[in-house]
């Protein structure tokens, strides 16, 4: 692959939190199994402790953070949360605090520490058990809780769920610039699908802008949504695509009608995930030598792989694969994975 020259994105500042660019890998079976030319955006591979996708958003979060010289990060997730780890590690990179509010059951009675929720609490992060009822008020309850702490003299920056704001898409809109340089020349100028795993929309957010920033129209994002239905995820994707526009108005328009989600692999929900799934994941670490997770990217998978079957099923034979991390997500599936075979 032609080396990529490091992509620039002139609307926001950003720190340097991500090891870019990152890999982009041909699968060496997986992908002619399925009859695709697949190839992986490695964006698992980001670094910032195993951060995925959240390090590329947190890139411009941090940059805000830092020039309204926050001292706090707030930010809120599912207990087995991603963002929330990856802000954990972020803040302590840069020698600032983080709260995290974790989606529970039963806040009385907190869940033991384990995968993200452990790795929380290690990289020092206050953790505080939400209901799922405050967590439909989340927006609220990060306000009072940032509040609270400018009341004890502290500098508190709230980032929203999953990062996934307008000026968290960006990291997205710089990322596919970065990939269109690495292609060969055949695969940025035909047909191609990057497919990828919806979760709260940032991610597909900045990949629709950044599709038309670069003039890339051969160039279709499909999503996978993890949760929610695709009605819900266009809504989203458009909504942050309009914020990101009345922000940078030079921005393109995302009409809702043009963003393409597949809701066909959710299987039970939010953190949840199928033994289809988990079979693709080991499939993969065994074909490819690459780790999928269960509640993101093994279901991305298992949707490029099904729809890959059916005639029309994908834009494009050629395919790349947004890897966007996760690999913590496994362990709390340990049982599931190691009873199957
Ligand atoms: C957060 C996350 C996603 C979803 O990204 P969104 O921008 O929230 O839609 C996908 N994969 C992994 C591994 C994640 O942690």
């Amino acid at each position: 692959m032609t080396p990529p020259t490091p992509p620039t994105v002139h609307l926001a500042p950003r720190v340097a939190l991500a090891r870019l660019p990152t890999p982009l890998e041909r699968s060496p079976r997986l992908g002619a199994e399925l009859g695709l030319e697949l190839l992986y955006k490695r964006d698992d591979l980001t670094g910032l402790e195993l951060s995925g996708n959240k390090a590329r958003k947190l890139e411009f979060l941090l940059a805000e953070a830092e020039a309204a010289r926050a001292d706090t990060l707030i930010t809120c997730g599912g207990v087995q949360s991603n963002h929330c780890r990856a802000t954990a590690f972020a803040a302590a990179k840069r020698g600032l605090a983080a709260l995290v509010l974790l989606r529970v059951p039963d806040p009385s009675r907190p869940p033991a520490l384990e995968a993200n929720a452990l790795l929380d609490r290690l990289a020092g992060a206050e953790i505080r058990w939400v209901s799922h009822d405050e967590y439909r008020r989340r927006a609220e309850v990060m306000e009072a809780v940032a509040a609270e702490r400018r009341r004890a003299g502290r500098r508190p920056y709230v980032i929203p769920e999953g990062g996934s704001s307008a000026l968290g898409s960006l990291g997205y809109v710089a990322a596919v610039a970065e990939l269109r340089a690495q292609l060969p020349e055949a695969w940025r100028t035909g047909p191609l699908t990057i497919a990828y795993a919806a979760g709260s929309g940032g991610t597909g957010a900045g990949l629709e802008l950044g599709v038309r920033v670069a003039g890339w129209r051969e160039a279709r994002p499909v999503g996978f949504a993890v949760c929610n239905d695709a009605a819900y995820f266009r809504a989203a994707i458009a909504g942050l695509c309009a914020d990101a526009r009345r922000r940078w108005p030079e921005l393109p328009e995302v009409p809702p009608a043009e963003i393409s989600v597949d809701d066909g692999f959710i299987g039970p929900g939010y953190a949840q995930t199928t033994d289809e799934a988990l079979s693709l994941i080991r499939h993969a670490a065994r074909a490819d030598g690459v780790l999928f997770d269960p509640v993101y990217t093994g279901k991305a998978l298992l949707g490029v792989a099904r729809r890959a079957s059916e005639p029309g099923g994908l834009p494009s034979s050629r395919v790349v694969f947004l890897h966007t991390g996760g690999a913590f997500g496994l362990f709390p599936f340990a049982e599931r994975l190691a009873r199957a075979e």
